[in-house]
């Protein structure tokens, strides 16, 4: 089965947003990822909203959330409406994850980390790719026991057009498994946390990092099994490091500096390939963002994965 989503139409009022996690301030790599949606929706005379994704409560850090918002301030990236918290939204999960249970979508799933690692560990893969093989699928495991919650995933080809990457197809099945929708630790995971986020926000277009790339067919099937729309994706390439890692909170990426918010304006949109005139050079953030709204261009992105800061 080929499934192949519906493109929305051109006159839909663009919806687009950021979700950062507030695992830390945001340094190079994030802030370019939330220039590149903003200048996107923007540019499209669209909404850009924000998404504090809040749910790996033992990743979040303290302060984190001020820190971003002060740090988008700086930068003149100003977001409409309130702010939106993925913790708003947990009614929500539960009530759909419960209608995906009663379609026996879902079944129960007591594998811990160590034994999949221990079963993959002959597998030329590292357990993160590994394909989960559905040990649980048939086991009717009781409520009582702690155990995650997992996506039956059928075998289909799921294929997508990303506005940059180009067309990609997986068979989630093979390539993925069931995933995980429901930690064991009783955390909703990212994969459908996000879906039901974006279509809670009433998202049409996703600009995000490339990082996400690989996640997004996961992210279709979804949308597709509860009836959601699905955005347009947009995967900009992450910025790596003299070493060729992601700027991360492992690689120590630092805190952008707010100091000097035009100087680094300028190089995020050297680096995002916008080539800004050098008259731009001592221009205020205001007229920056103007010229690079006026101007915005993502093609020189396409196919790219990485950048170097
Ligand atoms: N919160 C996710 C992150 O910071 C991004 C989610 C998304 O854009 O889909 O990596
Ligand atoms: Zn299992």
């Amino acid at each position: 089965m080929v499934i192949l989503p519906l493109h929305h139409s051109a006159n839909h009022a663009y919806v687009g947003r950021f979700a950062p996690s507030p695992t830390g301030p945001l340094h190079l790599g994030s802030l370019f990822t939330a220039l590149a949606s903003f200048l996107d929706a923007r540019s499209h005379k669209g909404k850009w909203l924000l998404r504090i994704d809040d749910l790996d409560t033992p990743r979040n850090k303290e302060g984190s959330v001020d820190a971003i918002l002060k740090t988008l301030e700086v930068f003149g990236l100003h977001w409409d409406g309130s702010v939106c918290y993925q913790n708003q939204h947990l009614d929500k999960y539960e009530d759909l994850l419960h209608q995906l249970e009663q379609n026996q979508l879902t079944y129960r799933c007591t594998c811990s980390r160590k034994s999949l690692a221990e079963m993959f560990s002959g597998d030329r893969l590292n357990s993160k790719h590994s394909v989960y093989p559905g040990n649980c699928r048939n086991k009717a495991i009781p409520a009582r026991i702690p155990h995650a919650i997992r996506l039956k995933v059928d075998p289909c080809t799921l294929t997508f057009n990303d506005e940059l990457q180009g067309l990609i197809s997986h068979d989630l099945a093979q390539q993925h498994g069931d995933f995980i929708l429901k930690r064991k630790d009783g955390i909703i995971a990212y994969q459908f946390a996000v879906v039901v986020d974006d279509y809670l926000q009433g998202i049409n277009h996703v600009v995000r990092g490339r990082d996400l790339f690989e996640e997004t067919p996961k992210q279709i099937y979804l949308q597709q099994l509860l009836g959601f729309p699905t955005p347009t994706y947009m995967h900009v390439p992450v910025i790596v490091d003299q070493q060729g890692y992601k700027l991360s909170k492992q690689t120590l990426a630092t805190a952008v500096d707010t100091q000097l918010p035009n100087k680094i304006l300028f190089d995020l949109l050297v680096l995002l390939k916008q080539n800004p005139p050098d008259e731009l050079g001592g221009a205020s953030i205001n007229e920056l963002l103007d010229w690079a709204i006026g101007n915005w261009q993502p093609d020189d992105l396409a196919l790219c994965c990485t950048i170097n800061a």
